[in-house]
């Protein structure tokens, strides 16, 4: 059986025939899909050989509004017959029309062929065939009878017909349609029909299929996203589809063979149904609704009025509702056309697609179209154009839908970037607060928990080896803050730290602390100008003669901003003697080790168990101490003072001594500490003013008017009525306060400023002078020293005892002196011992000396005879 046929239509323009759908016309053309191949046209003969005739060239037609028989018909005269132009194409009628073909075969062998009438829209078809004169009913069949009623069963209308030898037949069609009326007609060999069927059905199936697939992964996607543009797609895609099917009498044919009414009903309504979608899609599509409310609007009024044609469909009649789809269809094309353009012209990259689709429909389209109009000749685009440009526009549509949806992924994917990059600079933020939380600020090294943790985990994985640490401290550094600017000092401080943990890491031994990327780091920086690091070895001599190397390459000048200079410092180390010692006992042991460096010649001193303030040793002596001081066991020494310019004594320095019957001399370094942590201090400065304001007698008794200075901790500036007892015993000894001279180191009076100051300034009040001792060893400032009521600065001994080879420590000498004689305060160089520094000093305007040049401390006694026999006595300082 047939089944399918070739598309054929050639229109046939009517001379002076009713067009009444002209303003229609394009519009119609665009949307209906009518389209035919070209066929081979025979005039009047039938070619025997030829695959097909076009048969307009063959056919007459006579329209009738007074519904004459078929036998009238057949009888009228020639002269009511119209010929035929190109095509026939009649428009909108509801007139019944009769259509002749004459067909003359010259063979002498009958032929069996097939006329196609190959427009599946027409509501009644009558075929008649003259025999003997008499019309005779072949094939009464129509759209809007049931599909069965045809002779073959295709889409399209085929009625079989014989042309007997050596004559000329008669067809005739009855032709009643509420529609366009066209009337394309071919004759056809059998099989050449059969083959161009299948080759139509081929191409048709292709269409299908795609437009199928499109809409059933679009609803896929539209459950899957719950984005309303996927559903309105669908819908799109699929009355596309309908209206193709519909059109063309393949949904007839396959779906509802029986029901011409339902097939009527179809095609009235996916027309309409078919713009509604394209309305709603571009509407979800571009998003109008949210982003465009003015076009928004309009594409809610084109949405109302094609859902009333989809409705008026059941209401009017086919004509009216036929032409209010044809209506729609230009306001719907434009608005959606101009809507892309112009949101394209926005920049909204949604509407480069959408665009271009609907300018490859309706190039498309406009093939057929200017082919119906006459201007553009047939080809397969014209014939082909609509489905090819509504393939073309769905596929494209779907592009724009991935890509959007694509594009909105990417955007999902930045935005969540930008959180994952946020939440990873807040890591980074965290880590570097973190590490700095752990590190030094100017150096950058590990703190001291850092160094303790690591340290401890060392001392616990390599349990066989000896671990020492040592803690260098940086001697004096105030200075440098002093005279190159704290800017200055820092860099200068990493220069030196990172100096030494290069050093340090370069040993075999040294405990890793952690590795900066470039650098290994074996230094940790635990406060101040105080380092630390670990060294760890199965033998401690090799340990030690390390450590002493060690210190010989930091002790290197080292060159900052064009000098070369020598940082002093001292070592403490402590080594880890039990297994119990933790690397916190072991710093704090470096530390108190710290204070023993650099007391003789070798800056390294290493913590042994007796200078541990808490050591047994150290137990025995604080009680021993207070006995001594009850029992008079300690001495009260003292060390001359010269005035530089008159060469004259003008004090003595009260500096306590301990003699041990057992250990011998205790140095006060030992001692005074304990003093002050167990509050034996107050006391002990009682004791030691007394002794001072006798041994002032004692001069005033040789005529001699010196000054006595004594050192006052900074636990007796803390302690209430201090000024009073200083006072009571000035007023007991009856001592003129100003042969009085308390000395004070500045971290004393740095301890607690406000105290210090209210006592300083009742001692000013009171006449006593005030010194400042070890000035450049502490890391006072001089802003703060302004404030407090002193005449006299002590330069600490250990800038003035190598000022004669040490250009540094002259150099800071000279400054501390002028600093301090534009600050209007006196100057007493302690530690002179040797003459070229008392002649250096002398240069440089220092006020006073004090040293082992001149004399070492003394007993009272020992200090008046030195004072008799003493070239600087006699030469000018004793008054008689
Ligand atoms: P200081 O106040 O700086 O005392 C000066 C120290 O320098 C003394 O050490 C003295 O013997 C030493 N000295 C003086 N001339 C030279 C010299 O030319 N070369 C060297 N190398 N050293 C010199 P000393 O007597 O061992 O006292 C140590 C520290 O103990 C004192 O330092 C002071 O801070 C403290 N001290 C001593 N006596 C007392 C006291 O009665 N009360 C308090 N609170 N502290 C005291
Ligand atoms: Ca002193
Ligand atoms: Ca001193």
């Amino acid at each position: 059986m047939l089944r399918k046929v070739t598309y054929r239509h050639r229109q046939i323009q009517l001379p002076g025939s009713p067009c009444p759908a002209m303003p229609f016309r394009p519009a119609l053309i665009l949307l209906l899909l009518l389209l035919t191949v070209s066929g081979v046209a025979h005039a009047g003969m039938v070619d025997p050989s030829a695959r097909s005739v076009e048969l307009t060239s063959h056919t007459r037609f006579i329209v009738t509004n007074d519904e004459p028989g078929p036998s009238e018909v057949t009888r009228l005269p020639e002269s009511r017959w119209q010929k035929t132009s190109d095509d026939i194409n009649l428009g909108y009628t509801a007139d019944t029309y009769w259509f002749r073909i004459r067909l003359t075969n010259d063979s002498a062998q009958p032929l069996e062929r097939l006329i196609e009438l190959a427009y599946p829209m027409l509501d009644k078809v009558d075929f008649y065939a003259l025999r003997d004169n008499q019309p005779e009913l072949m094939a009464q069949t129509g759209d809007r009878r049931p599909f069965d009623t045809r002779p073959i069963a295709h889409r399209h209308f085929v009625f079989p017909v014989t042309l007997p030898a050596n004559t000329t037949s008669e067809f005739y069609l009855r032709i009643q349609t509420s529609g366009a009326l066209q009337v394309p007609l071919t004759l056809w060999q059998n099989n050449a029909f059969a083959s161009q069927s299948d080759t139509q059905l081929t191409m048709e199936s292709m269409f299908y299929g795609v437009m199928l697939v499109m809409t059933l992964f679009n609803l896929f996607l539209f459950f899957s996203f719950r984005e309303r543009a996927y559903l309105s797609y669908v819908l799109l895609v699929g009355s596309a589809l309908l209206v193709m099917a519909g059109l063309n009498g393949a949904s007839f044919q396959y779906i509802y063979p029986d029901s011409p009414a339902l097939h009527n009903y179809m095609l009235l309504i996916t027309v309409p149904l078919y713009q509604l979608a394209m309305c709603l899609f571009a509407r979800d599509y571009l998003e109008m609704g949210t982003r465009h409310p003015r076009w928004n609007r309009l594409f809610l009024v084109l949405i109302a009025a094609t859902a009333m044609c989809v409705i008026g469909a059941f209401i009017f009649s086919y004509d009216i509702s036929t032409r209010l789809s044809v209506m729609m269809a230009v306001p719907v094309g434009l608005a959606n056309l101009v809507a892309g353009v112009a949101f394209w012209m926005r920049g909204d990259k949604s509407a480069r697609l959408f665009t271009i689709a609907w300018v490859a429909l309706l190039v498309c389209a406009l093939f057929t179209v200017l082919n119906k109009l006459g201007i553009a000749p047939s080809s397969f685009m014209a014939n082909h154009g609509i489905p090819i440009g509504t393939s073309a526009q769905a596929l494209l549509f779907s592009f724009a839908l991935a890509d959007r949806f694509n594009r909105e992924r990417k955007a999902y994917f930045q935005e969540k970037q930008a959180v994952l990059d946020a939440m990873k600079n807040q890591r980074e933020t965290e880590a570097a607060l973190l590490r700095a939380s752990s590190h030094h600020e100017v150096t950058g090294l590990p703190d001291r928990s850092l160094f303790e943790r690591i340290v401890d985990q060392a001392i616990s994985n390599n349990e066989s080896a000896v671990t020492a640490i040592f803690m260098l401290h940086l001697r004096r550094f105030d200075d440098v803050n002093k005279t190159l600017g704290h800017r200055h000092a820092d860099e200068l401080l990493s220069l030196f730290a990172s100096r030494i943990n290069q050093l340090v890491a370069q040993t075999v031994h040294a405990v890793y602390l952690e590795g900066n990327g470039k650098d290994t780091i074996c230094v940790a920086h635990i406060e101040g100008v105080s380092f630390a690091f670990a060294l760890q070895d199965e033998d401690q001599e090799r340990l030690m003669s390390q450590a002493a190397e060690l210190t010989a390459r930091f002790a290197e000048p080292i060159e900052f901003m064009g000098l070369m200079l020598e940082l002093n410092f001292v070592i403490g180390a402590s080594f880890c003697e039990d297994a119990g010692e933790d690397a916190q006992s072991m710093l704090r042991h470096a530390f108190i080790a710290l204070d023993q460096a650099g007391v003789g010649t070798s800056e390294i001193a290493i913590y042994q168990a007796d200078m541990n303030p808490y050591s047994p040793r150290r137990l025995t002596l604080m009680t021993e101490l207070r006995e001594a001081l009850r029992t008079e066991g300690l001495t009260l020494y003292f060390q001359p003072q010269v005035h530089l310019s008159t060469e004259r004594v003008a004090g003595f320095e009260a500096l306590l001594r301990w003699f041990h019957p057992e250990h011998g001399f205790v140095p006060p370094d030992e001692f005074i500490p304990m003093a002050e942590q167990t509050g034996l201090i107050k006391p002990l400065t009682q004791w030691v003013l007394q002794e001072a304001l006798t041994f002032c007698n004692g001069l005033d008794a040789v005529g001699c008017d010196a000054t006595v200075s004594v050192n006052i901790s900074a636990m007796n500036l803390r302690e209430p009525g201090f000024c009073e007892a200083v006072c009571g015993l000035l007023e007991k000894n009856q001592v003129a306060a100003r042969r009085l001279v308390l000395e004070v180191t500045e971290t004393a009076a740095m301890l607690d400023p406000k105290r210090s100051l209210a006592v300083l300034r009742a001692l000013q009040a009171a006449k006593v002078k005030l010194s400042i001792d070890d000035f450049g060893t502490g890391h006072s400032s001089l802003s703060y020293i302004r404030q407090l009521p002193v005449s006299e600065i002590k330069i600490d001994r250990s800038f003035v005892m190598e000022m004669d080879s040490n250009q540094g420590d002259a150099t800071i000498v000279r400054t501390t002196i002028n600093m301090c004689h534009d600050l209007g305060y006196e100057v007493v160089a302690e530690g002179v011992e040797n003459e070229a520094t008392q002649n250096l000093l002398r240069e440089l305007g220092c006020d006073y000396i004090q040293g082992y040049f001149l004399a070492r401390p003394m007993s009272r006694t020992d200090a008046l005879k030195w004072l008799e026999a003493s070239s600087w006595a006699t030469s000018s300082s004793l008054t008689t």
